[in-house]
């Protein structure tokens, strides 16, 4: 009689099957983010749950969105560029310099021929 439970008891669990049943293998949805710094996210959802539209992206903190062709523009505000900031990034600081240079030159030519009183 004793034999009896002990082989009962070597049969609880020993079984995958009840794992399975419990979502273990449940299917998921793996959706793509893109983020403006064009990263990809790619989170997995349960089938059930509800797809959000956005997700934030954890390599940079911008938002994502599904559409990979237009992701949302980031929220942070865009440190304020002079228009010499822009000029430096599309030339090097010799060619500024150059620049500034003719540009003065030029104005002190045209100071010279009276066209600039100031
Ligand atoms: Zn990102």
């Amino acid at each position: 009689m004793s034999g009896g439970s002990a082989i009962r008891g070597s049969r609880v669990g020993a079984g995958p099957m009840g794992e399975a049943e419990r979502g273990e293998a449940a299917p998921r949805e793996y959706v793509s983010y893109f983020c403006a710094n064009h990263h990809v996210i790619r989170p997995a959802f349960a089938a059930e749950a509800e797809i959000p539209d956005t997700w934030e992206c954890p390599r940079c903190g911008l938002p994502a969105n599904r559409d990979q062709a237009n992701p949302p523009a980031p929220p942070k505000i865009v440190p304020y560029k002079t228009h010499l900031a822009y000029v430096k990034e599309r030339r090097s600081e010799a060619e500024a310099a150059a620049i500034l240079a003719e540009a003065l030159e030029n104005l002190r030519q045209r100071r010279r021929d009276g066209e600039v009183i100031y």
